[in-house]
């Protein structure tokens, strides 16, 4: 027999699938989910190619525009399900923007954007090795820091 991973599917809410590198959980920090929804993770769950991947299904909860960029920031394959009534009705990858703004901060100690109260802003100028730059003091950042 197959073995096959069985989980109650969700009513109404957001499947987040093929997060790799097994980020789920630092996908799950990322959302600040305030309030108490049920969520599911599967971990390090067979996918094609022999590789693992994580799924996270979170009960009630509908991603913003920011959620979404967090999450290609961290796991730039991961797709999104947007279930309604047991439904999947809207299904896409994450895509990395060319801009992003607030959501990281600035690795530089120095930049502006960490001693007064400015909203970062970076440009991705490399997407399969991210490569990011500040637009204040134009240095690349050297780790992701989701500064909210
Ligand atoms: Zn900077």
């Amino acid at each position: 027999m197959k073995r096959e991973l069985k989980v109650k599917p969700i009513e109404n809410g957001t499947v987040i699938d093929h997060i790799s590198g097994s980020k789920a959980l630092k996908v799950y920090k990322i959302l600040n989910i305030e309030e108490k929804l049920p969520i599911t993770l599967a971990l390090n769950v067979p996918s094609k190619k022999g590789v693992t991947k994580d799924i996270l299904k979170i009960e009630g909860l509908e991603l913003s525009k920011d959620d979404v960029n967090k999450i290609a920031l961290i796991s730039p394959d991961a797709t999104i399900n947007i279930i309604k009534e047991g439904k999947v009705i809207k299904k896409f990858k994450v895509d990395i923007p060319k801009r992003i703004d607030g959501i990281i901060k600035c690795t530089n100690p120095n930049c502006i954007t960490n001693k007064e109260n400015i909203e970062s802003r970076f440009s991705i100028e490399q997407k399969n090795t991210l490569k990011i730059r500040c637009e204040y003091c134009e240095k690349f950042i050297n780790s992701i820091i989701i500064s909210k």
